[in-house]
């Protein structure tokens, strides 16, 4: 563990699986002690947390669901109780519910804003009272090149990735004078649950697009995010970082 890190406490909200598994894994490898957050698999965090451990890092599983202040604020005690103040909170959590505009319901567009926008308002509000005393934190929140660029079918889901760069750079303003960075990683196509229920079809067509010509690992998004979390990254602030092979030029 590097002097860097030691002690501090990082939250990767739906850190059970794809990105965000990948995140909690990288954190953890870098000496932080994760909180792995998950909705509803609990196997799959736990599955992350033995991995940590069985690697020699510290972890612990923590169920809630990020849309809901009462299990957001649960989520932060448990957190302070058995690993401490969050340090280092990265809002990852995020689902998709498509449709073209017209066939939308309003409950999924709903849905949608609620667990990838509310979510990290609700988070950050939490983790801001522990950073402030800290004088130090990190407010990463995983937004997509929808919420850069829109996507036809994902208004929902655009409209909600947009807002998250509004409610960064609002952070970043906020607290910019008490050591606190807020920024956005903007992720293109990464295989994972998420983007598996996009037709062989859809997925030609956005392979065509990307630069690079691949898809992305989630590890890559994750060392950006490893980055944005340490000390080297400390005079970044307010930023969109785009890890998408060029998708989004
Ligand atoms: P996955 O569907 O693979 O994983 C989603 C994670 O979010 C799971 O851990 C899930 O928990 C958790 N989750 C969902 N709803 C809630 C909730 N209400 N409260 C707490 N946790 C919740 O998604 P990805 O890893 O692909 O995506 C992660 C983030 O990256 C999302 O914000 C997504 O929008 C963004 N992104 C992904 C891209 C991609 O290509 N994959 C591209 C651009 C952005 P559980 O396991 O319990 O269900």
């Amino acid at each position: 563990m590097t002097a860097e890190v030691e002690g501090r406490v990082a939250l990767v909200t739906g850190g059970s699986r794809g990105l965000g598994r990948a995140m909690a894994l990288r954190l953890a490898g870098s000496g932080h002690r994760v909180a792995v957050n998950y909705a509803q698999r609990r196997d799959a965090a736990e599955e992350v947390v033995a991995k940590i451990v069985s690697d020699g890092g510290e972890a612990i599983a923590v169920g809630g669901d990020v849309s809901d202040p009462d299990d957001v604020a649960a989520i932060f005690a448990e957190i302070e109780d058995r690993l401490g103040p969050v340090a280092i909170l990265v809002n990852n959590a995020g689902i998709t519910r498509d449709h073209l505009i017209l066939r939308m319901p309003v409950s999924d567009f709903d849905m949608v804003i609620a667990t990838n926008l509310r979510s990290a308002f609700l988070c950050t509000k939490a983790a801001l009272r522990g950073m402030l005393r800290l004088r130090w934190g990190r407010v990463i929140s995983i937004a997509s090149v929808a919420g850069i660029s829109g996507n036809a079918g994902q208004a929902n889901y655009a409209a909600s990735k947009a807002g998250l760069i509004g409610l960064t750079k609002s952070v970043a303003k906020e607290v910019g004078s008490r050591g606190i960075t807020a920024n956005v990683v903007a992720p293109g196509y990464v295989a994972t649950d998420l983007t598996d229920v996009l037709t062989d079809q859809v997925k030609t067509a956005v392979l065509g697009s990307i630069m690079l010509g691949r898809f992305g690992e989630a590890d890559e998004v994750a060392a950006v995010v490893q980055f944005l979390a340490s000390d080297a990254a400390g005079y970044v602030t307010g930023q969109v970082i785009a890890v998408d092979g060029g998708i989004a030029l």
